[in-house]
């Protein structure tokens, strides 16, 4: 091997080029040393394994990244099951790092975005609270001649990482079923497709309030929710392109209403940090644990799309068969889960976790709380959680059933 010193970047679930400021400074520091660079892709601490509709995304957005960075004679290992810390203790000796630089996850802020010790238990005070505004995406560093090339790390490493494959926005029929709402790639440059398709290639962001609760089909919501998942793509270029949106064609309803839900997401990840495991635990943020029986039987008809709700059973079969559901489909299945099975809420977040394509735990729990009346909706402070009347919700969103036709 080269004897250049070696700076490793660890991507920490964060599979894409652009917006990776520490990326971005390792390039910096490897051309002004003449450094050899190194690209981990780690497993973020404490973070479960995915399931398999997050899995099969993460896997396309490696296989591309790693296209991108063999291009540019850099090496990519992939350690799936272990954390930056775990990979770096087996692998040091033969990695030898003199520089470790890691890309965590990038929120629309830095810091504490709100007055320090009073971060507010519902989303309203938390909007007003804000106290700065969401910092820039930073564009991609430039790899040119760069990469020390691939020869003297250890080959069974390198041969063992995924294969290159074109990223495109058109379905993989081999691993999505055709009906899916997000039959997407799950690579940085499908990501950065269906931003530009969202928003300036079709109409869809300036209907996006309207359309929002719909439930099929690919265009009725963003469908961004899955690269942010896997970090593929970066939450401040959203909101950056948004802003461009609004300078070209007006602060329209549709863009103002994706920004609010972008600050629910945030919401819900600074709200986690702020309560840490409470956040998690049964009683939610409120401590006050709902009562609820801790049905077997009952949870495992659920998991085979068997709840004995037609409507529920139905977007329950899309959850399984794709990995995504519309907001709309899981508000109506978490609260059948919680009011009309009465099942213990914790139990439904964790399978949604583990099938959900777009997966986080944050905005998982976040919801699956707000929705069991432990969580941040102000109307369960009173002791009443907000219940879907299905009949209702059926005539109002699917009135000729084209969703649980397509799901029968
Ligand atoms: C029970 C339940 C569980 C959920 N679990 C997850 C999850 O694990 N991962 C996840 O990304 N979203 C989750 N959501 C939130 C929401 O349903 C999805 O973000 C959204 O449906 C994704 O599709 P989209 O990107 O087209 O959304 P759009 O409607 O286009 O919204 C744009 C973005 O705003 C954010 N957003 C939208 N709605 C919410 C919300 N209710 N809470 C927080 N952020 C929101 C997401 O980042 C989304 O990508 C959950 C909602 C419920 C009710």
């Amino acid at each position: 091997m080269a004897s250049a010193i070696t700076i490793a970047v660890a991507l920490e679930g964060q599979l894409r080029l652009d917006d990776q400021p520490a990326f971005a400074a390792a390039v910096g520091l490897a051309r002004q040393r003449g450094a050899r660079l190194i690209v981990l892709a780690c497993r973020p601490e404490g973070q479960r394994l995915r399931g398999p509709h997050q899995r099969r995304l993460e896997a396309e957005a490696l296989s591309a990244l790693q296209g991108r960075l063999t291009a540019a004679s850099i090496p990519l290992l992939h350690f799936p099951q272990l954390s930056t810390a775990a990979a770096l203790a087996a692998h040091g000796e033969l990695l030898r790092p003199e520089v470790v630089l890691h890309c965590r996850e990038s929120w629309l802020f830095d810091d504490w975005p709100i007055a320090p010790d009073s971060f507010p238990r519902v989303f309203a005070d938390f909007r007003r609270g804000l106290q700065q505004a969401p910092l820039p995406p930073r564009p991609p560093a430039d790899l040119a001649g760069l990469g020390a090339g691939l020869e003297g790390w250890p080959q069974a490493w390198l041969q063992a990482q995924p294969q290159p494959q074109s990223p495109c926005l058109a379905p993989d029929s081999d691993s999505v079923d055709p009906r899916s709402a997000f039959p997407f790639r799950g690579d940085e440059a499908s990501a950065l497709a269906r931003l530009q398709h969202y928003l300036f290639d079709t109409d869809g962001l300036r209907h996006y309030k309207a359309s929002r609760n719909g439930l099929v089909g690919t265009e009725f919501s963003s469908k961004l929710s899955p690269f942010l998942g896997i970090g593929s793509l970066s939450v401040r270029r959203i909101w950056a392109e948004v802003l461009r949106y609004q300078a070209l064609h007006g602060a329209d309803e549709g863009s103002e209403w994706l920004k609010q839900e972008l600050l629910w997401r945030e919401f819900f990840l600074w709200s986690e940090q702020r309560h840490g495991a409470a956040f998690h635990d049964p009683g939610g943020i409120q401590g006050r644990p709902p009562s609820w029986v801790a049905d077997r039987e009952r949870f495992r008809r659920w998991t085979r799309a068997d709840s004995g709700h037609p409507l529920i059973d139905a977007q329950l079969r899309e959850l399984l068969a794709t990995g995504y559901l519309s907001n709309r489909g899981r508000q109506w299945v978490a609260s059948h889960f919680i009011h009309e099975l009465q099942l213990p809420w914790i139990w439904g977040a964790r399978w949604f976790e583990w099938l959900l394509i777009d997966a986080q735990p944050a905005l998982n729990t976040g919801n699956w709380a707000y929705l069991a009346g432990v969580g941040s909706d102000p109307r369960s402070f009173g002791g009443t959680p907000r219940r879907f009347n299905l009949e209702g919700q059926l005539q109002r969103y699917d009135p000729l059933q084209t969703h649980r036709q397509r799901w029968s």
